[in-house]
């Protein structure tokens, strides 16, 4: 028998690996990027790059003089294996990696659920 694709555990607990399989270098799953760092989620917000997506985060943030918290949100740019192919209104978690490009250093590991409402 010949070497089989190998499909790595990433070590994210709660992350299936995809159903597909690709070719992908920047894969976390078939190619050879490592995730080490923040593991976080979010709702992608855009999908017109190519394998590239735009996740929102929404988080709250402690205001000490007000003793409150204020709503705040971040987008990431993570890269998105074609085996997972992300879309808008997809909840989804990344994990940290090394920097694939100038805006990306994030990558796509799963797709929580599907459709979710997108705040712009
Ligand atoms: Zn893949």
């Amino acid at each position: 028998m010949g070497k089989a694709q190998q499909v790595k555990n990433v070590g994210i607990p709660g992350v299936k690996p995809p159903e597909r399989i690709c070719n992908d270098p920047n894969c976390p799953w078939h190619g050879n990027i490592k995730v080490r760092g923040l593991i976080l989620e979010g709702i992608v917000v855009s999908d017109k790059m190519k394998n590239t997506v735009v996740v929102r985060r929404d988080y709250h943030y402690y205001v000490k003089k007000y003793r409150r918290y204020e709503k705040r949100h971040s987008k990431i740019h993570a890269h998105n294996p074609p085996c997972i192919n992300a879309k808008v209104g997809d909840l989804v978690i990344i994990g940290e990696t090394r920097p694939i490009s100038k805006t990306v250093s994030f990558v796509v590991l799963g797709v929580i659920e599907r459709g979710k409402e997108v705040k712009k």
